[in-house]
């Protein structure tokens, strides 16, 4: 089985991790509704997408 010959050193390993941090979500705004939409999503909140309705509305289930 291979075994590491050194431990990782603290500052290889912050080297590694420099890549890990996670960026803020980019928004942008529903052309129909207004809404805050991720970029290359329908709208969660009208169904639309590029102009035209993707997911039709449902009415709510009382969830
Ligand atoms: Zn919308």
């Amino acid at each position: 089985m291979a075994v590491p010959k050194r431990r990782t050193s603290h500052a290889k390993q912050g080297h590694r991790r420099s890549h890990h941090a996670v960026k803020p979500l980019q928004s942008q705004y529903c052309q129909n509704c207004s809404g805050v939409v991720q970029p290359h999503r329908i709208c969660l909140n009208c169904g639309y997408f590029q102009g035209r309705i993707v997911v039709a509305e449902q009415e709510e289930t009382g969830k």
